[in-house]
Parts: C-alpha cells; sequence; structure tokens
C-alpha cells in the first residue's frame, strides 16, 4: 500500500501548429498541458508542474508577459484564469500553503508559470534545468518567461541531478530525461490500485512523435531526446503507462475534476 492519490489538470490549453509539436506534421491542434496533483499520506500535496501563469489569460497583459511572438505561436486564447493551477486546486479544497513539494519537469512557460503562486513549498527541478533557465541560449530563451522567475530567489529550491526518490519510499521517483530540456526529468506515481504510471511531460509532445521518434522543432538537444525516448520506450516495455503533458487522448484517460486514481 503506497496510500497516494492523484489527479490531473488541465492548466492550460493551447491551440498550435501540429508542426511546432512533431516536425513536418501537418494541420493545427487544440492540446491541454497537463499537471497533476498527488497526496501523499505522510507528505502531503505534491504537484507535477505548474502550467501557464494566470497573468495570460488577460489578452491585454498576455504580450507583455510572455513576448508577442511566444503568445502568437502557442496561442494561448482558450486559456482562462480558472484553468491556472492556483485556481483548480481552490476547486479542490487545496490552498496555495497546503503544497509542500512542487516538482518541475522543466521550466519552460507551459510548465513553470504556476512558480510564485507556491511561496512555502520546495521546489524540486533538475540542477542542469534551473542553472539552464537562468541564462538559456538566444534561441530558446523565449519559451523560458523571465517574469515566471521573478520570486526564484526567494523560493526553497532543491537542486537535484539525475535519477530521484522523493521520498526514498518508491512513491514518486524522478527520472532526468535531458532533450526537450537540459534539465527535463519525468515523474513515476506508485499508485496502490493502479500501480506504476509515468508522467512523461515532453518526451513526447504527441504520441505520433513518440512512437516515430520523431523530435520537436524546439528541443534543446536532438540526441540527448533520442536516449531519452529509447529509455522512455523500455520503460513501457516494462508495462508502466505513459502519459504526454500536450496529448489530448492522453489527458481523457487521466482522472480529473476532483476524480482521483489511488
Ligand atoms: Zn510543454
Amino acid at each position: 500500500m503506497t496510500g497516494l492519490r492523484m489527479s490531473a489538470m488541465n492548466v492550460g490549453p493551447l491551440s498550435v501548429d501540429a508542426n511546432l509539436l512533431v516536425a513536418l506534421a501537418p494541420g493545427h491542434l487544440e492540446i491541454p498541458t497537463t499537471a497533476a496533483v498527488i497526496v501523499h499520506p505522510t507528505y502531503g500535496v505534491v504537484l507535477w508542474d505548474t502550467g501557464i501563469n494566470g497573468v495570460v489569460a488577460d489578452p491585454d497583459r498576455r504580450d507583455a508577459y510572455w513576448g508577442a511572438n511566444v503568445a502568437t505561436a502557442f496561442g494561448p486564447h482558450a486559456f482562462k484564469r480558472e484553468h491556472a493551477i492556483d485556481v483548480q486546486l481552490e476547486k479542490l479544497g487545496i490552498k496555495p500553503k497546503d503544497v509542500r513539494y512542487v516538482l518541475y519537469s522543466h521550466l519552460h512557460l507551459d510548465h513553470a508559470g504556476g512558480m510564485s503562486y507556491f511561496p512555502d513549498a520546495v521546489h524540486v527541478v533538475q540542477r542542469d534545468e534551473i542553472r539552464y533557465a537562468m541564462w538559456p541560449d538566444t534561441w530558446t530563451s523565449p519559451v523560458y518567461c523571465q517574469n515566471d522567475f521573478r520570486d526564484i530567489r526567494k523560493l526553497n529550491i532543491l537542486e537535484i541531478d539525475g535519477d530521484f526518490d522523493l521520498f526514498e519510499d518508491g512513491t514518486l521517483r524522478l527520472l532526468k530525461t535531458p532533450g526537450h530540456a537540459p534539465g527535463h526529468q519525468v515523474l513515476i506515481v506508485n499508485l496502490s490500485n493502479r500501480g506504476r504510471i509515468c508522467m512523461a511531460a515532453d518526451t513526447g509532445h504527441q504520441r505520433s512523435g513518440f512512437d516515430k521518434l520523431v523530435p520537436m522543432p524546439w528541443d534543446w538537444s536532438t540526441s540527448a531526446m533520442s536516449m531519452t525516448r529509447m529509455r522512455m520506450k523500455q520503460l513501457e516495455r516494462s508495462g508502466v503507462p505513459m502519459f504526454f503533458c500536450h496529448d489530448a487522448s492522453d489527458f481523457a484517460k487521466l482522472p480529473q475534476n476532483g476524480e482521483f486514481w489511488d
């Protein structure tokens, strides 16, 4: 018995050209951005990613906050204030101060946007990621929104380097999976009834791209991504189902709207 409970939230509906997610893919897609809340019987509320900052819901402030080019490319028109993670947690009866840990797959603007909502939590991020996010290469800098990081030096940051068992009890294990970002990581959740599942974040942007090992144009290193995907495929062969952050059919399978898996 691990005693964990877990629910997912769409913390950032986006409207994007498919070739932004899978190189050379045709068409346009409406996609979710998946975050999760996990309640550990001993250590309390843990978040997996934080989605988009609520400011982006305001069309008058969006361009100044994200930058006009990013706001155009990612199409957050369906993102409303009530999608932001603080409001969604409130609906579940969880206040920001109840959140003990925030785990980040990486620090792109659709994953780290809610960072400043949780000043009392321990924020767990790969060392390579937090350092890169503070001074990204010019070409990838638009997706590291420095406005999201305005409070980062006041936060209790737990830098990790490599795979990490958060509570040394096998319930929540982080695997370092660089490629999409230098310090990208995925989360394996060990649920008593469901067994192990993997919150696979952006190791695949659509199931089709993952299956065919096609990179996305914004991947920081396509070489590192190839290694990561081979590791992820071995995880899948080992019977661990994975849920990609921006795949609509994956999101639909997860418990949401107050429903929990255990
Ligand atoms: Zn993403």
